[in-house]
């Protein structure tokens, strides 16, 4: 070997060996578009998931025979319950929770308002609020919303924007005015992972209960929401649970809350007896009592077939490959990008983030846009990050080491005397 190839790593070779080596390399061709030329880096599948090709066959087949075939009668067949089921299914398979505490329906934010508020109002007295400045924008607004309707503080946690909500951080804030804590699970920016029974431990100790946003870790990292002591939990699927655009979302309840629990859209389908028709409302039995109005029975399809992907691989194997895939991009970007003034804004420590890393640059809001049109396709976070999304089951080390050449390439086009090598 000369010099200059060592100078210079072959990272295309590299990823193909890592590709060739990896357990779970052969999932990526059950989804769809996998083999399009034209999409030479995808990295966002921790904001929009790749389809299966299942799903197009379990959507096909919904239309053609459960809804064209069965029509009104479905609810009674098997609508009504899916919210549970699928809840069940989910709460089993990726977030290590028991049966009974799950159901899917609404969006990630009106779930959070609903959370929230049923929260709060089992800590009565209690008039804090315990959130974070880098929380995703949707939890700020909603608890926000929430304290300027109820009188309520927000205490605010100031996390460094490299890493995430400290347990020390924590201690500061919470005490006996606090109801509730409101935290990402992995923090969607940085994707710093927190220590979830750490603090449900903290936040108890205060006499508070722990809401958490599981949308950047379910589906990535493993969860054991019944263990750690979680009070409620809400999540995404349409992210690494590859639901697609607008799946509803998840709400998890925490069994020994569900007696007392009241939330604030109090509708007919949370109901005891819904049919029935009858005045006043009375709450379901157990976690029905969570859902509103009619459950978005087409959106809760395709969540079933990653579910059922992830219950054959299980979430360890996912969880490994998250973290090589993280690993490599890391190694990547060192090589490649912190030469060039790009700074790393993610734990450098694999057990404190989840599956994606994130990198800033001045430049990256352009960059972002120029790759786009390579068929690389990262996210952009403000004020300027360009987020790098590994979504275990369908990325492949291959697209992390064409992803990132594209960035560096991108980043150096128009600086005199670079190069601009293109392996
Ligand atoms: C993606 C995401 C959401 C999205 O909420 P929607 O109601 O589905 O728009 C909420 N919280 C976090 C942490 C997210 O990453």
């Amino acid at each position: 070997m000369t010099e200059s190839d060592w100078a210079v790593p072959d990272w295309t070779a590299r990823a193909a060996a890592l590709d060739a080596a990896d357990p779970l390399r052969a999932y990526r061709d059950l989804f769809v578009g996998s083999e399009d030329p034209s999409v030479r880096a995808y990295l966002d599948g921790n904001s929009l998931g790749r389809p299966l090709r299942a799903s197009v066959e379990r959507i096909t087949a919904f239309m053609t025979q459960a809804w064209g075939g069965r029509l009104i009668r479905g609810w009674d067949e098997q609508w009504f319950e899916l919210p549970i089921t699928i809840g069940d299914r989910l709460a089993a398979t990726v977030l290590g929770a028991a049966a009974g505490q799950t159901t899917i329906g609404d969006s990630t934010t009106v779930l959070l308002y609903k959370l929230a508020r049923g929260a709060i109002a089992l800590r009565p007295g209690r008039n804090e609020l315990v959130l974070d400045r880098d929380n995703f924008p949707t939890d700020r607004y909603v608890l926000e919303s929430i304290a300027a309707e109820h009188g309520l503080t927000v205490r605010w946690i100031e996390p460094d924007p490299r890493a995430g909500v400290e347990l020390e951080q924590l201690a500061e804030v919470v005490g006996e005015r606090t109801a509730l804590v409101v935290l990402s699970h992995v923090a969607y920016r940085s994707g710093y992972l927190l220590d979830a029974a750490a603090i449900a431990r903290r936040t108890h100790e205060a006499g508070a209960l722990l809401l958490l946003d599981l949308c950047h870790s379910v589906g990535s990292v493993p969860l054991e929401l019944d263990s750690w002591g979680v009070d409620f939990a809400v999540g995404c699927t349409y992210k690494y649970l590859n639901g697609g655009p607008g799946s509803p979302a998840f709400a998890y309840v925490g069994r020994r809350h569900l007696d007392g629990f009241r939330q604030p859209i109090e509708g007919w389908m949370g109901r005891a007896d819904p049919f029935g028709m009858a005045q006043g409302y009375e709450p379901a039995q157990g976690i029905r009592r969570v859902i509103s109005g009619t459950p978005p029975i087409l959106g809760m399809l395709a969540m079933q077939d990653t579910l059922e992907l992830i219950e054959q691989v299980g979430m360890d194997a996912v969880r490994a490959k998250s973290m090589r895939l993280t690993e490599f991009a890391l190694e990547l970007v060192d090589e490649l990008l912190t030469p060039l003034g790009i700074e790393l804004g993610s734990p450098r420590d694999p057990v404190l983030r989840g599956g994606h890393i994130i990198i800033d640059h001045p430049s990256f809001a352009e960059v972002t846009t120029n790759l786009q049109a390579r068929g690389v396709i990262p996210d952009f976070r403000p004020p300027h990050g360009l987020r790098i999304g590994l979504s275990p089951l369908s990325t492949s080390f291959g697209e992390v080491a064409v992803g990132i050449q594209a960035i560096r390439d991108e980043s150096t086009r128009d600086e005199p005397g670079s190069q601009g090598r293109d392996a």
